[in-house]
């Protein structure tokens, strides 16, 4: 698989008027096309802080973030998409228009643009609120509303940071679920930052354990189910519970 991103050697620490906090220390990893990677890691470790570097948002001190083997900064943004754990819907525009805004902002709102929107709307089941505003709508749409806000920009890698920690638990299962087939449909390439470990196995196809703060790269997990699986299909298969088990102790090891 072609490699869309490459992290080497990439140490950032914040630096305030109480001093210093070392954030990430020496991470490594690449990201191939198609990927969907899990990063799981104790609160605190620096889990958004690699987000943020990984947006451009935030430069690293030492090291080098490549985006198709070109620096991040030089690549320019719009390749990359972000969706939070608050989905920042607004509440004074409807759900087409939320889901537009993107496109909107960025002067690329084409009625060829709008009909792919559209379209996923209507793939997605929204596209019968799509005049509804966000608070008529159940957190997990929401949600949805948001992944196709940030799809409608096209971007080459989607960065997820704890998107269904805001929802209850039942939900969450049925969300990460949902978000997860939409992204496989999609065919994008996708990083899933989350502290919940049954999550990164049902989702991803490599976990990487971070230790605590400053963060660096414990274990990086292959994940291997058939294809055809869907995330709650996998948390039911027998090799589930080996794989939580092996990131369980690697999180809890002491080296
Ligand atoms: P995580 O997402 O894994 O919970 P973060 O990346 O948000 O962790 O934070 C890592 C560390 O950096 C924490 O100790 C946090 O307090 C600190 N930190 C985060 N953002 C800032 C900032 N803007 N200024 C100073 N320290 C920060
Ligand atoms: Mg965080």
């Amino acid at each position: 698989m072609e490699k869309l991103m490459e992290i080497s050697h990439v140490s950032y620490s914040y630096h305030t008027l109480e001093g210093e906090t070392p954030a990430l220390t020496n991470i490594n990893f690449t990201v191939h096309k198609g990927d969907f990677l899990s990063i799981v890691g104790p609160s605190g470790c620096g889990k958004s802080t690699l987000l943020s570097l990984l947006t451009g948002l935030i430069e690293p001190e030492h090291g080098s973030i490549l985006l198709y083997g070109q620096k991040l900064f030089e690549k320019g943004r719009g390749t990359i998409g972000y969706m939070l754990q608050h989905d920042h819907l607004f509440e004074w525009r409807t759900i087409e228009k939320n889901v537009l805004l993107g496109l909107e902002i960025q002067n690329r709102l084409t009625p060829e643009n709008q009909e792919k929107v559209m379209d996923m709307l209507k793939r997605y089941g929204l596209y019968k609120f799509k005049d509804a505003r966000p608070s008529q709508l159940s957190g997990g749409m929401r949600q949805r509303a948001a992944l196709i806000r940030t799809l409608a920009l096209e971007p080459e890698l989607l960065l997820l940071d704890e998107p269904f920690s805001a929802l209850d638990y039942q939900t969450r299962l049925t969300v990460g679920d949902d978000i997860g087939s939409i992204i496989k449909k999609e065919q994008k390439t996708a990083i899933l930052v989350t502290h919940d470990l049954s999550e990164a196995v049902s989702l991803g196809n490599q976990v990487l354990v971070l230790s605590k703060r400053p963060a660096t790269i414990k274990s990086i997990v292959p994940i291997n189910f058939s294809d055809t699986m869907t995330p709650l299909q996998r948390r039911n298969a027998p090799e589930f519970k080996d794989y939580f088990n092996t990131i369980w102790k690697e999180l809890n090891s002491d080296d």
